[in-house]
């Protein structure tokens, strides 16, 4: 299919504000291969290219129904900042319960972690290279959750 290129003085479908209806017009200008003036070669007047009647209700009637599924889908995923910054917004709240759980407790508190210790939930932990932090859950008889201060660990229990 070959697409015919417009040029001045050549013909194309327009609407004529005069005659008040789609028409041959001859181009008169083109600006970047549109037409922008044109002369109806029913009435002769001279007038700004305008499209086709038919063509902007075909135009109106495909916008109508390729925006409802949109509107009917779900909203627009977040982007990858967004995302960011609920994450950081989540991260900030545990860190201020894993403060909160920690302040002004006494370090005799705390028991020191070994894989061989036996934890409950909330129970203050030591740990040699994480630092303070607490049983979140009991996972299992060997599996206990700690929060520590850059967050939360699986770690094992009495084995
Ligand atoms: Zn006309």
């Amino acid at each position: 299919m070959t697409s015919r290129k417009l040029t001045a003085g050549g013909e194309v479908v327009a609407y004529c504000t005069k005659c008040r209806m789609d028409l041959n017009h001859r181009i008169v200008a083109l600006v970047d291969g549109i037409p922008v003036k044109v002369e109806c070669e029913s009435c002769g007047s001279h007038h700004k290219y305008r499209r086709p009647m038919e063509e902007r209700a075909t135009d109106k009637r495909e916008r109508k129904t390729a925006s409802s599924p949109r509107e009917r889908s779900a909203p627009a995923p977040r982007t990858a900042g967004a995302r960011a910054a609920a994450e950081a917004v989540q991260e900030t709240a545990r860190e201020k319960e894993w403060q909160s759980r920690i302040a002004g407790k006494m370090a005799d508190e705390f028991v020191k972690y070994t894989p061989k210790g036996s934890f409950e939930a909330d129970a203050l932990v030591h740990h040699f290279k994480f630092g303070d932090g607490y049983v979140v859950r009991v996972i299992d008889a060997n599996k206990i959750e700690v929060m520590f201060r850059d967050g939360p660990r699986v770690l094992a229990q009495r084995i």
